[in-house]
């Protein structure tokens, strides 16, 4: 299964127990007990779905969301909320939220939601784009998050990991190191350019692929990048 799940509750004896629950069914699960940890996580990348709570210290439930949507993150958000008012809910909706669920609730109700929103983002993503990117020796599996040379699991931080999946779904376009600044790294006011190139450097080594003369990450003068599967 694999998938990876982001939950945010700050009350820890709820969350360690959903956090227990959904292991045992399966998923891979993180923690967070703030918004501010939950936003940086989540933009990190690699979460399939973020069970947040509404009532959270400091950013709540619906300022994460809506934080999340402005940074172009669209992972799914299943919204737990003890206020079972209407109003809620429907702010949750507008800030982004795509599912949501009233405490006290069963296990069972939270799973159903869970599977339904996953199964939902994963048929978004395949109508999108293949699951599996194959150039020379390299495989890149975007269900798994992993990338295999000569059959070997190459151990990609995220950021890397990222970057290697954006080029591959926009092989042939020449894209701008601000470009790839703000959609792979959310960009951050400041974030020099050279972050880009410094992974790449680090993407090259990994995927063999020849800094002098690359194959496939090519540099396009005093712009940026062009990724070729050739
Ligand atoms: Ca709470």
């Amino acid at each position: 299964m694999g998938y990876r799940i982001l939950l945010v509750e700050d009350e820890v004896g709820i969350r360690v127990a959903l956090e227990d629950r959904l292991r045992v069914v399966g998923y891979e699960v993180e923690t967070a007990d703030n918004g501010r940890v939950a936003v940086e996580r989540a933009s990190e990348g690699g979460i399939d779905l973020i069970i947040l709570d509404l009532i959270l210290p400091g950013m709540d439930g619906l300022e994460v969301c809506q934080e999340l949507r402005q940074r172009g993150i669209f992972t799914p958000v299943l919204m737990l909320t003890a206020r079972a008012q209407l109003e809620d809910k429907l702010r949750g909706f507008a800030q982004g939220a795509d599912d949501y669920l009233t405490k006290p609730f069963d296990f069972l109700e939270l799973l159903a939601r869970t599977k339904a929103l996953l199964r939902r983002s994963v048929d978004a993503d395949a109508d999108e784009t293949p699951r599996t990117y194959k150039f020379g020796n390299v495989t890149l599996d975007a269900r798994q998050s992993t990338v295999f040379v000569d059959g070997e699991r190459l151990s990609l931080s995220m950021k890397e990991y990222d970057l290697l999946h954006f080029f591959v779904r926009h092989a042939g376009e020449t894209l701008a190191r601000e470009r790839l600044l703000s959609e792979v790294w959310n960009y951050e006011r400041g974030m020099p350019t050279r972050t880009v190139d410094v992974h790449v450097g680090w993407l090259r080594r990994k995927i063999k692929d020849d800094a002098r003369n690359p194959r496939w990450i090519r540099t396009v003068y005093g712009i940026g990048y062009r990724f070729s599967k050739a």
